[in-house]
């Protein structure tokens, strides 16, 4: 059965927020070792809409993502969220930040084996000390279709079910960016679509913004717009491109 993809509208609406990343930079390592992930990447992410992000593998994805996100620490340059200069805040501001304003989704879904569905689900929620709302956690695994597995351990669901459950997780707290890398990445064409769904109807019906590594043009058409990377800088940038025309410039890059 495919989960539903109506999402009740937010009690307290909060529109998503507005991402920009101005001359990034993010090396590793120094000298003649050094890699230089990120070498000047400017890209605005306007509030309320969806961004794919491709390009070759090694060519930055990850690293944009995770310095947007504020997970990862950039080498120089600067990332805003709405007015917030995030890469000004100390690590604690930046957790709360992220906490009470993000979700994140990642392809290897990062579930705790050792909890259930539905402590998985809250897990973001108690970190950051807020009540655990049990209605709303069970809201949110019947939006992807697991309720009924809210007691079992990760562990015994099929993988499209793990990812749901991630979604779930991302997706309980309403927030108002949400992060993924490879996404569907694990996924078989029929749950990676499911997921795809999801991902689209929280941008549509609650403003959400959303930005998504992938290196699948199917995946990339559910976007507003791609970003693609090539060897840690932005070489180009299509509006609402179709499938065909992402795996055209695609094979034109020569990933
Ligand atoms: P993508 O997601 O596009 O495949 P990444 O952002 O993961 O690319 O990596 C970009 C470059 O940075 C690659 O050359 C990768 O090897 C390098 N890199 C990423 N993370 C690290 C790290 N923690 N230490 C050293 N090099 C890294
Ligand atoms: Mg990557």
């Amino acid at each position: 059965m495919s989960p539903s993809t109506e999402i009740p509208a937010r009690p307290q609406a909060a529109p998503g927020l507005g991402l920009r990343a101005e001359n990034l930079h993010r090396s590793y390592g120094r000298g003649r070792d050094a890699v230089h992930a990120l070498r000047g990447v400017d890209a605005a992410f306007a509030p309320g809409t969806f961004t794919a992000v491709m390009g070759p593998s090694g060519s930055g994805k990850s690293t944009l993502l995770q310095c947007v996100a504020g997970m990862d620490r950039q080498t120089s340059g600067t990332v805003h969220w709405g007015p917030t200069e995030i890469t000004a805040l100390s690590e604690r501001r930046l957790t709360q930040l992220r906490r009470s304003e993000a979700g994140f989704i990642f392809q290897s879904y990062n579930l705790m084996p050792a909890m259930t569905v539905e402590q998985n689900v809250a897990l973001p929620a108690r970190l950051a000390g807020e009540r655990i709302d049990r209605a709303a956690v069970t809201e949110a695994l019947a939006r992807v279709g697991l309720a009924d597995r809210r007691r079992e351990r990760p562990g015994r669901l099929s993988g499209g079910q793990q990812q749901r459950v991630a979604v779930a997780r991302a997706l309980y707290a309403r927030p108002r960016v949400l992060f993924a890398d490879e996404p569907t990445g694990a996924l078989d064409r029929a749950t990676g679509t499911d997921v795809l769904r999801m991902l689209r109807a929280g941008v549509e019906q609650e403003g959400r913004t959303c930005v998504m590594v992938t290196h699948d043009p199917l995946a990339a058409s559910f976007a507003d717009r791609v970003l693609f990377l090539a060897d840690g800088v932005v070489v180009d940038d299509l509006v609402r491109p179709s499938a065909a025309r992402i795996a055209d410039k695609l094979s034109g890059a020569a990933c």
